[in-house]
């Protein structure tokens, strides 16, 4: 699976009723309430390759996809999310 988007800036803070938010090439996770981040890197990506995709149509390729990823596919997800300088969002949202 590749994301050509895979190099949008992540950061980090804490979001009001949502475990991550997008915009264009920017993601940003709530790692506090958010029990599977690498999903939700997973999903965030999903927005950014199909922007014009709906809410619902994301949700049903995250969920064929993450069922699909083996192990170590989540691993490697999980490695590109946390391999980088960690940066904390000015504001919290919402
Ligand atoms: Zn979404």
């Amino acid at each position: 699976m590749k994301f050509k988007k895979a190099k949008a800036s992540v950061f980090f803070c804490h979001i009001h009723l949502a475990m991550g938010w997008c915009s264009k090439d920017q993601v940003i996770i709530d790692l506090k309430t958010n029990t599977n981040p690498i999903r939700t890197y997973l999903h965030e990506l999903l927005h950014l390759e199909h922007p014009t995709w709906s809410e619902t149509r994301i949700l049903k390729a995250e969920r064929r996809i993450w069922k699909k990823m083996t192990h170590e596919e989540i691993f490697l997800l999980g490695k590109r999310l946390f391999s980088r300088k960690f940066e904390r969002w000015e504001d919290d949202i919402g």
